[in-house]
């Protein structure tokens, strides 16, 4: 299934040309937040691109910010990644390489290549210049390799105060590339890590760490996204200075985001803090979580990922894509039962009032091996609104209407022919009629109906919830809007109806195609008595 894509080509050259003998990548994230679709492109490739030639991948969690990171998220990607189904051959953590990372600071102090700045973050940003300007150089710069030595032991035993003092790569003030103006590798903060504790108030920042763990871990392939392809020089040069022992390459790839919804961690967090949605598993955001709720299944992201490509620029795809590949997933593997989201009772008045029938239906009539199943069918039944219309407006309605009769599926024709209205003018039940003759599978063949639609048995029926939803942000070019000002406020909508009763203890997870309606999946929260479905999305769709 998966499409060749520029990664895939450089590794493959790689192994031609004897470079690597075996491809090893990770994927890296950091534990302060939950993992979104985005992501999962990352993993996706991490993972199949390594596996295509014989390689493996480690799951490393970036965890050198004690500040913003905690141990709820390690396991939530853990289970992210095990639902998507990939198992990482290590599980490693940053700062499982803290005291390894610090002697490469060592090392680099005593090559000269890195000093402790006095200069508080205000003065660095001062000091460092524009993308027009070259920085100027700190008056630290020059400290004796012995100071440096001792200053950064001091740094490392608590003695200063958070923010008080850096420890910095000595290499050009005047780089067009501004990372390579002096970056910093270590800062102060007297902070509680949620895996080392208090062992540590000094921690790596990202650019010294990354290209290090990579580096210890023999991964050859370090993929990222975009943004940090003017981050590469420093890369290399951390991996040129640090005497390692392995050298790792890092390849940037673009960065997957999509229609009406967003990708970015602090705005999903905006979403779940302003109550905007109902939590980080809500069925409309975009993290694995939440689409897991939804749905949406493993193997419909997987080939919606590699089915989108990958290429070095950053791509915004339609999210209609996704559902396409929800719909080829689920259309032969699940269920067709019947769901009548938006009832209008019908009594069927030539059927005896104290009678119910079963009748036996395929499960999926496109895929035999799903079985049968037994239907209800008596003299109170209910159909949806939207197939009834009082007259026919022409012959494309294939639909009930007054005077005219369909096929009720798997049971009956019936004919309209009396309508009930309420004090409000508003039509609240059908009198209807049905033909014994007619009964599905029986051949018959005198005339043909209207159309054929789905219904539920009222007697045996069962109430549920169906949840739907719209796309969560309007897609809105008004710059004046804010973010939040762009969520839809017509995103959830809750309605009551009634599903068939073999659908009484339908479980958690378990996915439907709710004949001629959409895709359903039973919510986390449903129990049988109290059934709720979450709309996965349409049967079609709507884009033309
Ligand atoms: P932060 O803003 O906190 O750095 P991040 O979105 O980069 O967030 P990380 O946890 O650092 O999240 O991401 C882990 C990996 O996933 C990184 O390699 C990152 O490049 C990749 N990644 C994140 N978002 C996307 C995306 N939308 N498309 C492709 N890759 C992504
Ligand atoms: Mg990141």
């Amino acid at each position: 299934m998966e499409t060749s894509n520029f990664i895939k080509t450089i590794m493959e050259n790689d192994i031609k040309n004897k470079k690597h003998d075996e491809i090893i990548t990770r994927f890296p994230p950091e534990p302060n937040a939950y993992l979104h679709i985005g992501h999962a492109r990352a993993i996706i490739t991490n993972f199949e691109s390594a596996k295509a030639f014989g390689g493996y991948t480690n799951l490393r969690f970036d965890d050198t910010n004690p500040a913003k990171e905690d141990a709820e998220f390690v396991e939530a990607i853990k289970e992210d990644l095990k639902w998507l189904g990939y198992t990482p051959k290590n599980v490693f953590y940053g700062s499982d390489y803290f005291e390894k990372t610090f002697e490469k600071a060592i090392l680099l102090i005593k090559k000269g290549l890195a000093y402790v700045c006095d200069l508080s973050q205000e003065e660095m940003s001062k000091y460092r210049g524009t993308l027009n300007e070259p920085g100027i150089n700190s008056p630290y710069r020059d400290r004796s390799v012995e100071e440096n030595l001792d200053l950064f032991m001091k740094m490392r035993e608590g003695v200063f105060p958070d923010g008080s003092k850096t420890l910095r790569a000595k290499i050009d003030m005047a780089s067009p590339n501004i990372n390579l103006r002096d970056p910093a590798l270590y800062r102060i903060m007297h902070i509680n890590h949620h895996r080392t504790g208090n062992a540590w108030c000094i921690y790596p920042m990202y650019d010294f760490a990354h290209p290090l763990q990579d580096s210890f871990e023999g991964i050859t392939h370090s993929l990222c996204s975009l943004e940090y392809d003017n981050h590469r020089p420093l890369y290399d040069w951390v991996i040129n200075n640090c005497e390692v022992d392995s050298i790792p390459h890092q390849y940037e790839f673009g960065r997957l985001n999509i229609t009406n919804t967003i990708m970015s961690k602090r705005y999903l967090k905006m979403l779940v803090d302003s109550k905007k949605v109902k939590g980080y598993d809500d069925p409309r955001m975009p993290t694995l979580v939440g689409l897991r709720r939804r749905g949406y299944t493993p193997d419909s992201i997987k080939n919606f990922i590699l089915e989108t490509g990958l290429s070095r620029i950053n791509s915004t795809v339609n999210s209609e894509m996704l559902d396409h590949f929800l719909r080829e997933d689920l259309k032969l593997k699940a269920t067709r039962p019947m769901a009548v989201i938006n009832p209008l009772k019908v009594t069927i008045t030539n059927y005896p009032s104290d009678q119910i029938e079963y009748l036996e239906v395929l499960n999926n009539v496109e895929n035999e091996e799903l079985g049968t199943r037994k239907i209800a069918f008596s003299n109170e039944l209910y159909i949806d609104r939207d197939d009834f219309i009082l007259e026919k407006p022409n012959k494309h309605w294939k639909r009930l209407a007054k005077d005219v009769e369909v096929r009720l599926f798997g049971a009956y024709f019936i004919k309209c022919n009396d309508v009930v209205y309420d004090e409000n003018g508003n039509i609240i039940e059908l009198l209807c009629t049905y033909d014994v003759n007619t009964k599905s599978g029986s051949g018959f063949n005198e005339r043909k109906p209207n159309g054929t639609i789905h219904y539920v048995e009222a007697k045996t029926a069962q109430k549920a919830l169906f949840l739907q939803f719209e796309p969560l942000i309007l897609d809105n070019n008004d710059e004046e809007l804010s973010f939040l000002e762009r969520v839809n406020p017509n995103s959830y909508k809750e309605t009551y109806g009634y599903v068939e009763e073999s659908l009484k203890d339908a479980k958690p997870n378990d996915k439907f195609q709710f004949l001629r309606t959409g895709y359903y999946q039973t919510d986390y929260d449903s129990k049988p008595g109290s059934l709720i479905f979450n709309c996965i999305t349409a049967l079609k769709s709507s884009v033309k």
